[in-house]
């Protein structure tokens, strides 16, 4: 091994060089212990103010994992002092490399933390030589490092939304900042409770202040919170929801004509439930066909159908008489078809039409609130059986934020000592 000063160099870690070297662990796994001190020192710094002290109470010797040196890990040593603070009385010496009580370096928790990222911690933890419980713990000091640095911002537009969780009848509230794109808040249940929470806790006054437009689903505790936390704020009703709900009357249609049907139309109708129910748009060659031949057997199905694809409108409209109008022109187009299940849809419809119409004033961006939900299960599928909820929460944010965007993204990350993170 070289002089001390060269393993200082390369260690590079500032105001602080290497003592000793020592080689350590099995011919499977070698081991580095690096034992080193601080330089030029002036007092000992308070783990807590930073205030320098010469009054040291007592020191014992702690080590921290580092990054590996080519196929040795790195065991750092150093005899951290217990100081009598003048303000804070007795605590443990502040050290630049570390955050306190962790058990990593800070460059080696950002490295673990990014790499969990994009694989399981169980694949980083043998990557860096770590147990499973320290890569853990250190992805998710990263992640909270990460989130604490972020920017508060006044978002325009929330998205309120239930996510089902596990198996049984179990759901998440999930609250996002729909114009970014971004996770904001995690709660069990889909309770007004649980909406109140999260509209109180993730936002402060002035962040709900901003608020213009909540797009949620039609689900009446919801309603009811927004009403109560944001009374400025407009509720707008997600256009999928919506359709979902067209989708049921058509599905509805659907198994009536077939109970009654006839041989022709139990012929071409038979197993066609999931064609029928996808938009003419995304349906093509063949499966058009096989549409039009189901329609050519039942008129009845065709028209519910054709309503059910001309509600996409709705949402084409600057203005809400105009909302108003198309609606009462559809009503009038179902007049005499003796279609009573796409009738109740009508009224349901009517029912809603401000949370509809609202989105003449607010234009939520449902695209963006699909991808979230998206983004959402994916990760609690990944994350399956996990049960720290903040730490799912965390996990949510960051793959909602998509904090690395580029390769310059990504240098910033490594580097600790410069996250200033923009997003
Ligand atoms: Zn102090």
């Amino acid at each position: 091994m070289g002089s001390h000063a060269e393993c200082t160099k390369i260690l590079g870690l500032e105001g602080y060089r290497v003592k000793e070297v020592v080689f350590d662990g099995t011919e499977d796994h070698p081991r580095l212990r690096i034992r080193i001190e601080r330089r030029g020192v002036r007092g000992h710094p308070c783990g807590r103010c930073g205030c320098r002290t010469w009054r040291v109470r007592d020191a014992k010797d702690r080590t921290w994992d580092d990054l590996p040196w080519a196929t040795y890990r790195v065991t750092l040593v150093y005899r951290q002092r217990r100081v009598c603070c003048r303000t804070c009385g007795i605590r443990t010496e502040r050290i630049g490399f570390a955050d306190s009580k962790a058990r990593v370096t800070r460059r080696l928790r950002q490295l673990i933390g990014l790499d969990c990222q994009s694989m399981p911690t169980s694949h980083a933890a043998v990557r860096y030589g770590v147990s499973w419980g320290k890569a853990r713990r250190a992805e998710r000091a990263f992640l909270q490092a990460w989130d604490a640095t972020r920017p508060k911002r006044r978002p325009r537009h929330l998205g309120a939304d239930e996510i089902q969780r596990g198996k049984g009848y179990r759901f998440w509230t999930v609250l996002s900042d729909v114009v970014r794109g971004e996770v904001w808040g995690l709660a069990r249940d889909r309770t007004e409770a649980s909406l109140t929470g999260l509209l109180t806790q993730c936002l402060d006054a002035r962040q709900r202040a901003a608020v213009e437009g909540v797009c949620t689903d039609m689900h009446r505790p919801y309603l009811n919170a927004v009403a109560q936390i944001l009374p400025d704020a407009e509720v707008v009703f997600d256009k999928f929801h919506v359709l979902q709900h067209a989708s049921a009357a058509l599905d509805e249609v659907r198994r009536h004509e077939f109970f009654r049907a006839g041989d022709v139309m139990r012929a071409v109708g038979r197993g066609k439930r999931w064609l029928l129910l996808r938009r003419w748009a995304t349906v093509r060659g063949s499966k058009r066909r096989e549409l039009r031949e189901l329609f050519a057997a039942n008129r009845r199905l065709f028209r519910a159908y054709v309503l059910r694809e001309q509600l996409d409108r709705l949402w084409t409209y600057k203005t809400r008489p105009r909302v108003l109008n198309f609606l009462l022109a559809w009503f009038k187009a179902l007049r005499w078809q003796r279609l009573p299940e796409m009738e109740r849809l009508g009224d349901f419809l009517l029912t809603h039409i401000n949370g509809i119409a609202a989105y003449c004033d607010h234009a939520v961006r449902f695209g963006v609130v699909e991808s979230v939900n998206a983004t959402i299960k994916g990760v609690i599928r990944r994350a399956r059986g996990m049960r720290d909820e903040s730490f799912l929460l965390l996990k949510l944010k960051w793959a909602t934020a998509r904090p690395i965007r580029s390769a310059r993204d990504y240098a910033r990350f490594l580097g600790a000592e410069s996250l200033h993170s923009s997003r």
